[in-house]
Order: structure tokens, then C-alpha cells, then sequence
């Protein structure tokens, strides 16, 4: 698509992230996007290198604190595509703070974390997802806790968008991330994109034969929020699809009257970084 930029991913071989990127450069082309509208921020990690494979605006941002970012960005251009990328390392353990806030705030963009249950970039520790018995070389016995439930965390933080896919399941990843980007509100996908460097047990085998697609489950309606709870919490099994969609939501900045006016910068702020902001946009 024309959003694939001229750079080689150096991703391994058969990382899901290639997946997970090809599903979300489709959706943004399928929703009418194209580069010069796009701007992808992106976290630290293997997925943090995102926003250099794709071609459209892009800023590499801190580990955890790319939400922030992305949010500075739909606030100044509320009429841009923002979509904001990370791990699972990223997304849940320094930057889960801003997670919850990105979320109550209901900005409208999309969150898509690639999660492989394991830092990958580091080469192989135990992340916020992984298992509590994972071993990994800095948890001989597993890490001992139970992991996150990123999708509880988001549904207790008040999302108007959780969904979850996987990356090899090439066009319901794709619809999933459709779904969320045409989403009035903060759109939250969950995408399980397996590490085969350093994760054996959360891998495209075991997903392909755990996962359940909500889609067939055909009582499921998303605008139900017990219904949502109950899915999310179930530790029984794995889900793929759209938990949860509040077809209420009202995106931050219309609800606050914030516009794309760039007059509307308050008196006061620095001439130059300002003249800055305005030759960039
Ligand atoms: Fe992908 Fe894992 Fe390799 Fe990182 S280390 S590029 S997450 S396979």
C-alpha cells in the first residue's frame, strides 16, 4: 500500500509484528486515509519501529509515554488520523499510567499494542502479559504473578473501544483495526503478535488453536456492557473480535470544543517553537 515506507523491517523472520503492520496499513487505506493525514507515533521495542517501516508522518516517542504524544498531536490537528503503536512492555508496564488516562479521556485515535507476552528488543524477559509461570533467563521460575489484563484495565478505565486480534489472521486483524480507527473515540486493539525468537509458549500455534472469534459467538453485541465484562474476564478462554463498543462515545475534542484553528493557540506561547509547529503541519 502507499503507506509501506523504502525501509527494510529488521524485525526476524516470521515476527508477527509484519502482520500486525500490514493489517493496519490496509485498514488505513481501506478508511480512506493515505500518508499525508496519517501520523503514527510510536513507542520503544521491537514494535517501536513501526513508525519507520510505515510512510506517513511519524515521531519515535519515549518508552511508554508515546499515548501522551499522540494525543498532543489529535489535539493541535483534531482533523488528522492519529494512530499510536507499541508492545506489551511498552504499553502496560511504564507506560500503563498513560494508558489509563489516553483511555478516560476518550481522545479519538487508535492504540494498537503488539503483544507478545515478552521483551523482545531486550531479548527475552518477562513482560506485564507474560504468564506467571513463563520462564525467561531473568525468572528461572516464572515471574510468580499473574499477568495483566489489558482489556479489564481498559474496560475499568472507562474505553468506549476494546478489541483484541491476532496478526496472523490476516483479515479479521485488519476489519478489528478498521473497526477501531472509524471509532468515534479512543479505539483499543490488543493484538497478539507472537515473538518466535523468545516466546515458546504464546505462539501462532497456540493461538490458532485457542483463540475465539467473538464474531461467531452470535449473542455477543458489543454495545452491551455486562455482555463485554463478562468476555473479558473470562479466564477460561481467549477471544479475538470486539469486546466492547460504546456507540455513544463522544471523542474528547468534540466534547470540549477543541478545534483545528491554530489561532487558537493561547497568547503567551514561544513565537519560534510555535512558527515551528505551523511549518511542520
Ligand atoms: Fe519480533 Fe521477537 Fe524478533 Fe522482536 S525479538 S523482532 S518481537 S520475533
Amino acid at each position: 500500500t502507499d503507506f509501506k515506507s523504502d525501509k527494510q523491517p529488521t524485525w526476524c523472520p516470521g515476527c508477527g509484528d509484519f502482520g500486525t503492520m500490514n493489517g493496519m496499513m490496509k485498514a488505513l487505506a481501506e478508511t480512506g486515509n493515505d500518508p499525508d493525514n496519517t501520523f503514527v507515533v510510536a513507542g520503544i521495542g521491537c514494535s517501536g519501529k513501526i513508525g519507520t517501516y510505515m510512510h506517513s508522518y511519524a515521531l519515535h516517542g519515549v518508552h511508554g509515554r508515546a499515548l501522551p504524544v499522540g494525543t498532543g498531536v489529535k489535539m493541535a490537528r483534531p482533523d488528522i488520523e492519529v494512530m499510536v503503536a507499541g508492545g506489551d512492555g511498552d504499553g502496560y508496564s511504564i507506560g500503563a499510567g498513560h494508558f489509563v488516562h489516553a483511555v478516560r479521556r476518550n481522545v479519538d485515535m487508535t492504540y494498537v499494542v503488539m503483544d507478545n507476552r515478552i521483551y523482545g528488543l531486550t531479548k527475552g524477559q518477562a513482560s506485564p502479559t507474560s504468564r506467571s509461570d513463563f520462564e525467561t533467563s531473568t525468572t528461572p521460575e516464572g515471574p510468580k504473578q499473574p499477568p495483566v489484563n489489558p482489556l479489564a484495565l481498559a474496560l475499568a478505565s472507562g474505553a468506549s473501544f476494546i478489541a483484541q486480534s491476532f496478526s496472523s489472521d490476516a483479515l479479521r486483524h485488519q476489519e478489528i483495526i478498521q473497526e477501531a480507527i472509524e471509532h468515534d473515540g479512543f479505539g483499543f486493539v490488543n493484538v497478539f503478535s507472537p515473538c518466535v525468537t523468545f516466546n515458546d509458549v504464546d505462539t501462532y500455534d497456540y493461538f490458532r488453536d485457542s483463540l475465539v472469534d467473538l464474531q461467531e459467538e452470535e449473542d455477543h453485541d458489543p454495545d452491551d456492557y455486562e455482555a463485554a465484562k463478562e468476555v473479558i474476564l473470562d479466564s477460561e478462554k481467549e477471544y479475538q473480535g470486539v469486546m466492547y463498543k460504546n456507540e455513544d462515545s463522544v471523542p474528547y475534542h468534540e466534547k470540549h470544543g477543541v478545534t483545528e484553528d491554530m489561532s487558537d493557540i493561547p497568547d503567551g506561547a514561544p513565537e519560534d517553537a510555535m512558527d515551528l509547529v505551523r511549518e511542520f503541519y
